[in-house]
Parts: structure tokens; C-alpha cells; sequence
């Protein structure tokens, strides 16, 4: 075996011929002169053979895979070729997209590495600078998305979330069927949700969504209403719990406040206890909750109207479950809690949307879910500076286009 072809096995090169090859600094990087064996001169739009009409143009140079921590480098003169459809054109290259610096192999490695780490490590492991590296993917997540179009979506859901340490807030919107990602974009309010409908849903599309879930902001409310003339709209059930909870724990702080150093010991840790759902207290965490009814009538009355507006979640009829909600608000009021009847407020507000939930149990569930995935990716960078590269991330991880699925698969060789 001659040592060009043992070195091709070794690299694994499948369409390309090595004519030579050379070592520089200090043998850390390998350059190899290649060119494409049996597939070359075809056109980069429609992959049909073309007639070449320049043969040598400008030299280029592509960064491949390491080799045992050595740079490889390609260096190739694509030839300029005549397509019949679409005129004198560069011919394809088959190891990397046109225009790119890097080899299919190379993107399909970091878009697989940099779904599992944070982008410095993944920098460290491929040897390039991570603000290199962090260009790189943005241009691949770029190019796979150019024109990309969504499509089927029928359930939609819509959150916000913050990304950076200066709280800038950026609003996702999810396709809860398929669970995954559809769209992420600047800001919370409701240009931002315009921009989206107006921008990436036909209108035959907004009017095949059914159902649509967010929180109780206004902006994503009137926006959902306004577009999306089919949907039932289903406020999320973790908002509304969120919501409860806090309400509850301003009762908590309000008698912290007045309370003497005996009462505030006897209320003591309540903070978690107050929030916890009751499947996951224990016997004792609920005794003590009950013997506030001696100690602290108050925060015992906040915590009975929370803990009975849990059944809500658990109703199949509309009907029923309309009466238990006004019964609870009827009680909720009763209470003379400032902070409750703020809630009662809140409810009032969105009650058609909150009762939905009956109908078809529409929870943010997918949507939370993604949401802590997406949480995770903020936190394995510790917040981004900007939107497009949490962006990147958010898209290459759960977007509802598999990135690393777009490359070739017999140039995802790691
Ligand atoms: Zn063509």
C-alpha cells in the first residue's frame, strides 16, 4: 500500500484522492492537497454534471477532524463548471458545504459536542479558539435554518425566559405535540409575539392551531386572541400554581413582619413547606401545617384555600369544576387575605382560559420540560451575552429542526 492510500484509510476520506502531503510547525499540523475522486465537477445546486470552463482558480483550504491532536488541513482549487440550469457556477465540494472553512465532518463534531458541554469545552477538545468555535456553529445553525419553514403545528405554547445576567428576557415558542422548539426572539412583550406570528405563520396556519397555552401576561394573551382565531386558549397550569404560591407566601412574610421573636420561631421554615404540593409532604410536615390553626390562624387559612385548590387540576367536567372554582373564590374572599384577593383578581381575569384546562388537559408540562432543558443549556454557559449565540444553542439541542441530522450521514464520522 502505497503511503498516500494508507494515509486516506486512516482519515477515512471517502470521495477525495490525497495527490500530497506535508507537515508544519513542528509536525502539529498535517496539510494534505486533495481533490474529489469520482464525484467532482458537479454543480452545487442541483448535483448534475457540469463541463468544466476554468480549471484553475484560487487555492482554498478547509479544516478538518484532528488527528491524534494534529490539525489536518485540505487545500483544493475548485474548478468553475457550466451547469445547463444554473450557469457558470464553482463545482461542489463533496466534504464541505460551499462557502464553509471547516469539512461536513468537522460541523457534524461540534454540533455534537456542543450539545453535551459548554462551548469552551468543546473549543478545548477541538483545539480552536471558543470564539471561533462559538462563529463557527453559528454560521452551521444559520445555514441549516435559512429557509427553513415550520410546519403541522396545532398545539403552541409560549413562555419567557431570561438569558442574561442584566435580565433580558427572550420569548420561546414551542410546538407541545411534537415537543420541541419553534422559534426563539428578543424581548417579552407583545412586538416580540407579533413578530412571530406575523413573521413565520401563514395565515392558514394560525388558523389550524387549536390550542394554545402561555402565561398571564397580557401581551402573550391578546396576541394568541388576536391570531390564532381557532385556538382554545389554556392558561398554564404552572403559572396559576406560581401564582397561588406566592400569593401564600406574602401572608407568610406579612406575619413574619408583625411577629415577636417567640412567633416568628414557631413559624419557622414554612417558606418550602407553604409551596409544596400535598403528594409530596410527609405526615409530620402536614401535622405541623395543621397545628398552625392554633398558632397562626392566618397562614393556616392561606394554606387550606391552596392546598384545596389542587382538586381544580383534577376535574374532567366543565361544569363541576366551574362550581368548585367560584366556591373557592367565594372562600378565597371571605378570608379578608389582601394577597389572595389580589389572586381571586387574577383569576377572575383569566377565568374562561384557566377553566379550559378541564377540556383538554393542556399543560405546559412539554413545554416545562423544555424549558428546563433549556435552562440547563443557560446555566452550562452561565448566562449568554447576547441572544443569538443562546439562540444557537437552543435551536441545536431542541429546535424542531435536527441540526446534526442536516449533515450527510456518512460524513458524520467522529
Ligand atoms: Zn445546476
Amino acid at each position: 500500500m502505497s503511503n498516500l492510500k494508507l494515509l486516506s484509510k486512516i482519515l477515512r476520506l471517502k470521495g477525495m484522492k490525497i495527490t500530497s502531503f506535508w507537515f508544519k510547525n513542528r509536525d502539529r499540523e498535517l496539510h494534505l492537497a486533495i481533490k474529489p475522486y469520482k464525484n467532482g465537477c458537479r454543480c452545487p445546486e442541483c448535483g448534475r454534471r457540469g463541463r468544466i470552463v476554468r480549471y484553475a482558480t484560487e487555492l482554498r483550504r478547509w479544516e478538518d477532524l484532528t488527528l491524534m491532536g494534529m490539525k489536518v488541513l485540505f487545500w483544493y482549487a475548485p474548478k468553475e463548471i457550466q451547469c445547463t440550469t444554473h450557469g457558470r457556477v464553482q463545482e461542489m465540494i463533496p466534504w464541505a458545504p460551499p462557502y464553509s472553512r471547516i469539512t461536513y465532518r468537522l460541523e457534524w463534531r461540534i454540533c455534537a459536542l456542543c450539545q453535551i458541554m459548554i462551548q469552551k469545552a468543546a473549543a478545548e477538545i477541538l483545539k480552536m479558539a471558543a470564539s471561533t468555535l462559538s462563529d463557527l456553529l453559528h454560521r452551521i445553525i444559520n445555514r441549516m435554518r435559512d429557509g427553513h419553514k415550520i410546519r403541522g403545528v396545532k398545539t403552541l405554547g409560549v413562555d419567557e425566559i431570561s438569558f442574561c445576567k442584566e435580565r433580558k428576557f427572550a420569548t420561546l415558542v414551542y410546538d407541545l405535540d411534537r415537543s420541541h422548539i419553534l422559534w426563539v426572539g428578543l424581548g417579552k412583550g407583545s412586538e416580540t409575539i407579533d413578530r412571530f406570528f406575523n413573521e413565520r405563520l401563514s395565515k392558514g396556519q394560525k388558523s389550524r392551531i387549536l390550542w394554545a397555552s402561555c402565561d398571564m401576561s397580557r401581551a402573550y394573551t391578546e396576541a394568541i386572541k388576536h391570531h390564532c382565531p381557532n385556538a382554545t386558549l389554556v392558561i398554564d397550569r404552572f403559572h396559576v400554581v406560581k401564582a397561588l404560591n406566592q400569593a401564600v407566601d406574602e401572608v407568610r412574610k406579612d406575619e413574619w413582619r408583625v411577629l415577636d421573636t417567640h412567633g416568628r420561631k414557631a413559624i419557622k421554615g414554612l417558606r418550602w413547606l407553604l409551596s409544596m404540593h400535598s403528594r409530596n409532604r410527609t405526615k409530620g410536615n402536614t401535622r405541623f401545617l395543621n397545628s398552625l390553626r392554633n398558632s397562626n390562624r392566618r397562614i393556616h387559612r392561606a394554606w387550606v384555600l391552596k392546598d384545596e385548590f389542587e382538586h381544580f387540576w383534577n376535574y374532567s367536567y366543565r361544569a363541576s369544576a366551574e362550581k368548585f372554582l367560584k366556591r373557592w373564590i367565594t372562600a378565597a374572599l371571605q378570608s379578608r387575605i389582601p394577597s389572595l384577593r389580589k389572586f381571586v383578581g387574577t383569576l377572575r381575569n383569566h377565568f374562561e382560559n384557566i377553566l379550559s384546562f378541564v377540556d383538554r388537559n393542556l399543560t405546559n408540562a412539554v413545554g416545562e420540560g423544555l424549558n428546563r432543558i433549556v435552562k440547563i443549556v443557560k446555566n452550562r454557559a452561565s448566562g449568554y451575552r447576547n441572544l443569538e449565540s443562546f439562540a444557537d444553542m437552543i435551536y441545536l439541542t431542541i429546535g424542531d429542526l435536527d441540526v446534526p441530522a442536516q449533515i450527510p450521514s456518512h460524513l458524520r464520522t467522529l
